[in-house]
């Protein structure tokens, strides 16, 4: 019997089967746990749904994070197929291209609300409309982030400032939902090529430098990110909330 037996995860972020969220949902299934997912827009959904049946997850609607309705229709749909909820996984981020390069100092008004809404923004959301279900099952909230929260990257910019908005969500919420029983972390992961790495100009370069460089002198994989995400939600995480546990081969301690 696995470590999430009996348990119903919501995972938010898969695209593809490169997306750290599927990495993320196949690790809390081989664990014991139930699944469901979402998509943004039909063209996802046509990718979403043959992953959904590798694992024998429900597909539980579209969720664009920007809208409050959808949220609560998403949990709504939780609440009426499971009536549960123990496990929330947010792995979203978006900004746009041309704030993904050059200039941090080019952002403009509208790509920063934007990156800061999707990116950051969405996790409160997300939680606040959850906790009915989650305070009833002592559940466990769960993020992704990036170094660039703490550190520049070259063309990493506003998503930069997002993931530091997004880190110190976590500590906020953590502390606002902890009496509840639930708690809030984030995985720092190293870079891993996915979608919407693709889009943050020279990410191969990241991606060079992490496997060079790193202790582990390799780069993660969304498994390796899984995996610690399983072990999060699970017995093991029980004491642990408010925090950002760093999968990065050991990258972030390195001084140059
Ligand atoms: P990904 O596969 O492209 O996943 C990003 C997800 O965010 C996609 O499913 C995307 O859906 C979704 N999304 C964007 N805007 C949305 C919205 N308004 N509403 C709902 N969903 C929305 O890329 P990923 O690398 O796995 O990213 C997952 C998380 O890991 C992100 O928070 C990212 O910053 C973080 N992370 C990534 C790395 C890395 O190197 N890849 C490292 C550390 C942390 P659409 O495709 O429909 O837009």
């Amino acid at each position: 019997m696995g470590t999430l037996s009996g348990k119903r995860a919501l995972v938010l972020g898969v695209a593809n089967e490169r997306s750290i969220a599927w990495g993320i949902a196949q690790a809390l299934a081989n664990e014991g746990a139930h699944i469901g997912l979402t998509y943004v827009g039909e063209t996802l959904e046509r990718r979403v749904r043959p992953l959904a049946e590798k694992i024998g997850a429900d597909v539980l609607g579209s969720c664009d994070v920007t809208d409050d309705g959808q949220i609560e229709q998403l949990l709504g749909e939780v609440q009426s197929q499971w009536g549960r909820l123990d496990v929330l996984v947010h792995a979203i981020a978006f900004a746009q291209r041309d704030d993904l390069t050059g200039r941090f100092v080019d952002t403009s008004r509208e790509g920063f609300r934007l990156a800061l809404d999707v990116s950051a923004y969405s996790l409160v959301a997300l939680t606040r409309a959850a906790m009915p279900l989650l305070c009833e099952s002592g559940g466990s909230v769960l993020t992704l982030t990036f170094a660039g929260s703490e550190r520049v990257f070259p063309n990493y910019n506003v998503m930069g400032v997002a993931k530091a908005a997004l880190e110190s969500s976590v500590r906020y919420l953590a502390a606002d939902v902890g009496p509840d029983g639930v708690r809030v972390n984030a995985i720092s992961a190293g870079p891993i090529k996915t979608l919407s790495a693709a889009g943050i100009r020279n990410f191969r370069d990241m991606l060079h430098v992490a496997e060079e460089r790193a202790p582990l002198r390799r780069n993660v994989s969304a498994d390796d990110v899984g995996r610690l995400a399983a072990a999060l939600a699970g017995p093991a995480g029980h004491g642990v909330t408010g925090q950002v546990l760093y999968a990065d081969g050991g990258l972030s301690i390195l001084g140059v």
